[in-house]
């Protein structure tokens, strides 16, 4: 019997990429038994798009090979650091559709950090300097030429303990002293030259209050929390593949498998004990064009007020693509279409568009709207004339139902549907001409109606009662079918046109002495007053529909209200960007 796909099982096939692969050798090869993965953002700013590439792989390897994903916050830097970063980023966390195991963070594991620190000092692994920041940049050296010791590295463990148990007792200012890695200042790798471990910072930190002002840099922070969490794969971009030495040779030299008892303050905290040996692997970050993705960046566009706030819809942050009308589904289908490799690429803007089209397309309701209304005045029905016409919710899913929609002698068109003077092709309304309404029959057009500025205030038309849905000559053939609303019974709706944030394809570009902002798509925003079918306007925020014929927009989450409906455009029917 040939295999058709009724007989496929209803499973994703797998997915394949080089990661995956480490992972299923490491199963088999009996390294690991359990997987554990993890997501650590800096709450230095909202989520973005980049980022749920990274959920996606974190969470999405967790739950595939029955493994545990944790979120751990890396709030090492107190300084850019807030806690309505901390809220939103779970929040998105969770919209992705994803929940961690543990939630943790980097400050959680101060105390695990400060012992590991005297460790490698007791080591002879690690030293105090005196260098200024500018001093330590004067002999780190360059990529081709090595750097100087510190005349600083070879103090001893006694004064180097000492020295660091002051700097925590804040004997120093901030910039004064740094606990330095004790490696190798000939290494071809920069990231390998005594690299700095702690820092002194006298600044309250939003967990641990003013207990710390030294905090410890990223490079052992990251590295030591995996090792903590007993992470058995350690995920990140591809910007840090030379830091991986730095981060097994913390991991190595801090060793907590031999020295549990560094691991003490967990226990005092009530934490589990689960350290392990993590390894690193770095994937390519995501890049789309027409947008910008740094954070710097995106902070700059809300601070100057360039956009309407993190949440605005044109946003590549999850907030605004979610208010923008990305479903979860959407996000999930793009990042798996985008795929995980080593390769550096640029993604096109219409994957992600194309992406929530179909997404949309399987589960979006149609409704009837009209975003910029020309009258149609059917002169043979009545001035009282009203019934309810029967359309189905879902052309393809009949498990989505029906609905009613009221019909009349008044009627809203799309303006852009008629022409008096049609160009060549023309398939819609025109003077004397016929087209469909959807769903009510066929309408000729007898009379263009126009004000004393000679522009066309309304159209008189004729509906032939024989065309109607039922009729004999309801599937006379003529060459448009356009969607309208009945004028008495439609309700006006704000509708926001929201088109990509800049006009060209590399926003980052700044050759010509121009920035990101130069660049923005002025045409990125438009607010028109349309009607909208009654059924559309019950909506609870957040529903998608497809408004036929014009694209799919959204209940606004903040702003709609059945009696002052709002509806975002999240996406046009078709790719309207590529040549
Ligand atoms: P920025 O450099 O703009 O501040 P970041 O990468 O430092 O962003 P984090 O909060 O540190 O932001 O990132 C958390 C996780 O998300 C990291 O593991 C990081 O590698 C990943 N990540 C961030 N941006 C992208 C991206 N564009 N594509 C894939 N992963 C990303
Ligand atoms: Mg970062």
């Amino acid at each position: 019997m040939s295999e058709t796909s009724a007989d496929l099982p209803d499973t994703a096939p797998e997915k394949k990429d080089f990661i995956r692969q480490i992972i299923r050798d490491d199963l088999a090869q009996g390294r690991h038994t359990a997987i554990r993965t993890r997501f650590p953002p800096e709450p230095n700013g909202y989520l973005h798009i980049g980022h749920a590439k990274s959920i996606c792989l974190n969470f999405g390897i967790a739950q595939e090979f029955g493994g545990i994903c944790n979120l751990r916050f890396d709030d090492t830097n107190p300084v850019k650091e807030d806690p309505e970063y901390v809220a939103a980023i779970q929040e998105d966390i969770r919209w992705l559709g994803f929940e961690w195991n543990e939630l943790r963070h980097a400050s959680d594991y101060f105390e695990v950090y400060y012992l590991a620190a005297e460790k490698l000092i007791a080591d002879g692994k690690a030293f105090v300097c005196d260098l200024s920041a500018e001093q330590v940049r004067e002999y780190r050296g360059t990529l081709t030429e090595p750097g100087r010791d510190s005349p600083w590295r070879n103090r001893s463990v006694e004064e180097n303990l000492d020295l660091f148990r002051r700097m925590q007792a804040g004997e120093f200012p901030d910039g004064a002293r740094t606990l330095r890695a004790k490696i190798d200042m000939h290494s071809g790798n920069i990231n390998m030259r005594d690299p700095a471990l702690y820092r002194i910072k006298h600044v309250p930190h939003q967990n641990t209050g003013n207990a710390w002002c030294i905090y410890p840099m990223y490079d052992i922070a990251h590295a030591l929390g995996d090792a903590i969490e007993g992470i058995t794969h350690s995920l990140c971009t591809l910007e840090f593949e030379d830091h991986r030495p730095l981060y097994d040779w913390c991991v190595d030299n801090v060793d907590f498998t031999h020295h549990p008892q560094l691991l003490q303050p967990l226990l005092d905290k009530g934490l589990p004990l689960e350290a392990g040996c993590p390894h690193q692997y770095e994937f390519s970050r995501l890049n789309i064009n027409y947008t910008v993705m740094s954070k710097r960046k995106l902070i700059a566009l809300v601070s100057e007020e360039l956009v309407d706030g993190w949440n605005d819809p044109r946003m590549p942050t999850l907030q605004g693509l979610r208010r923008r009308g990305y479903t979860p589904s959407a996000m999930r289908l793009f990042s798996e279409r985008v795929g995980i490799s080593k390769q550096n690429s640029l993604i096109d803007f219409s994957v992600l568009e194309g992406a929530l089209r179909d997404d949309l397309d399987t589960v979006a309701q149609r409704r009837m709207a009209v975003i910029e209304p020309l009258k149609l005045v059917l002169t043979n029905l009545a001035d009282t004339h009203e019934e309810m016409l029967v359309f189905s919710n879902h052309p393809k899913d009949p498990a989505c139902g029906e609905r009613q929609i009221p019909f009349s002698r008044e009627l809203w068109i799309e303006r852009e549907d008629f022409a008096e003077i049609p160009p060549k092709g023309w398939k819609r309304l025109i003077p004397g001409g016929e087209v469909r309404l959807r769903g009510a029959g066929i309408i000729r057009c007898d009379e263009v109606v126009k004000n004393e500025n000679g522009e066309i205030v309304e159209l008189h038309g004729t509906l032939d009662p024989q065309s109607r849905p039922g009729m004999e000559g309801a599937n006379r053939k003529v060459k448009g079918t356009i969607h309208w609303v009945s004028a008495k019974h439609a309700i006006a709706a704000e509708i926001r046109l929201y088109d990509r944030l800049f006009s060209v394809a590399n926003p980052d570009d700044e050759s010509s002495g121009k920035t990101y902002r130069d660049y923005l798509n002025p045409e990125s925003k438009r607010s028109v007053r349309g009607y909208v079918e009654p059924s559309a306007t019950q909506a609870a925020p957040e529903t998608s529909f497809q408004f036929e014929r014009l694209g799919y927009f959204v209940a606004d989450r903040y702003d709609h209200d059945p009696a002052a409906p709002v509806f975002n455009r999240s996406v046009t029917l078709r790719d309207t960007w590529s040549k």
